[in-house]
């Protein structure tokens, strides 16, 4: 659809970012800056209307509060202001996980939402700021699906598949060629879409490597963790020989926390059968995430546990593929 009047919202990050005597850090009063750079430029872009997330942040201090912050602001937009597309500006370091749990926040949104930011501050020489600003209007403009999408360096991608895979390049996304499945939802069940209140969800993700011991996953999973993405070895296999190791992960399962594996590989994805080493973690209670990327099974974990949903009914929808996440292409 193409959107005629856009809402940007402004939570942050390197785009709008000003020197200070510690080094670059968030300003407010970026709408002046895009309209006045607006106004030198040719091109014709729709209308839009400017909110600001206050404080501005350095997206590494990004949380589930400001997520539910953003959900809020969007649906005002779209709901009181009549925005029909929505253009959110957000640090790099963090944007792949906000595009991941947006997209998981905001299903069933009739609208696009796309976010960008940049490598180099607007004003800055050579910067991408503004490219990625414009562009990403423009991509409203002249019509995108209603979803989340990533735009950035010239890219349209989706919102969750993304990571960050260059701390400098101006192509610093991409969608990792990871294998998915997971059968399409038919019909998008009320209790999780945009309409839905979140609760903060105690999450975390955990990398196996070699001398990972039973005693640091019970300090982590006695900790109150109610989710945890475990990131797996290859094809999803891990410490099988521990015993103390898998009921440690036993116990944490039987007592209502959601365990899901990734694959540690930028190509992987998660298929428990092929090793007797990834078997036994699914008989430990651990659910395959498929080729998820870690930000995508983090937001969807906790779009899911912060709806309030019971752990089997958790598990159902975090094995289907509720946008795309886990679909082929
Ligand atoms: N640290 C910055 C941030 O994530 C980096 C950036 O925006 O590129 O807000």
């Amino acid at each position: 659809m193409t959107s005629s009047h856009i809402l940007v919202l402004y939570t942050g990050g390197t785009i709008g970012m000003q020197a200070s005597a510690s080094g670059l850090a968030p300003a407010s009063g970026f709408e002046t800056r895009v309209r006045a750079q607006q106004s030198r430029q040719a091109e014709r872009l729709p209308n839009w209307s400017f909110r600001e997330l206050l404080p501005p942040i350095d997206s590494a201090n990004m949380s589930q509060a400001n997520w539910l912050a953003m959900v809020a602001a969007i649906r005002q937009g779209i709901e009181q202001d009549g925005c029909d597309g929505v253009l959110v500006l957000h640090g790099t370091d963090t944007l792949a996980y906000s595009a991941a749990a947006l997209s998981f926040l905001l299903l069933g949104l009739p609208v696009p939402v796309v976010l960008t930011g940049s490598m180099l501050p607007a004003g800055a020489e050579h910067s991408d700021a503004w490219p990625n600003l414009f562009g990403a209007m423009q991509v409203l403009h002249d019509g995108v699906a209603p979803g989340v999408h990533l735009y950035f360096d010239g890219a349209l991608m989706h919102g969750a598949r993304v990571s960050k895979l260059s701390s400098e390049a101006f192509d610093a996304f991409q969608v990792a060629p990871r294998r998915r499945q997971g059968t399409r939802l038919a019909e998008l069940p009320v209790a999780i879409d945009f309409r839905q209140p979140r609760q903060p969800v105690n999450l975390l993700s955990l990398p196996l490597v070699p001398g990972l011991r039973a005693s640091h996953l019970r300090a982590l999973l006695d900790s109150g963790v109610q989710g945890l993405v475990l990131e797996c070895y290859g094809s999803g296999t891990g410490p099988s020989d521990d015993a103390e190791l898998l009921d440690v992960l036993r116990a944490a399962h039987a007592r209502g926390v959601v365990l899901a594996a990734i694959s540690q590989c930028a190509h992987g994805h998660v298929e428990f059968g092929v090793y007797a080493a990834g078997s036994q973690l699914a008989s430990a209670g651990l659910i395959s995430a498929g080729g998820m990327t870690r930000e995508a099974a983090l937001g969807k974990l906790f779009a899911l546990l912060g709806a309030g949903l019971a752990q089997d009914e958790v598990e159902r929808l975090f094995s289907l593929d509720l946008c795309g996440e886990r679909a082929e292409g």
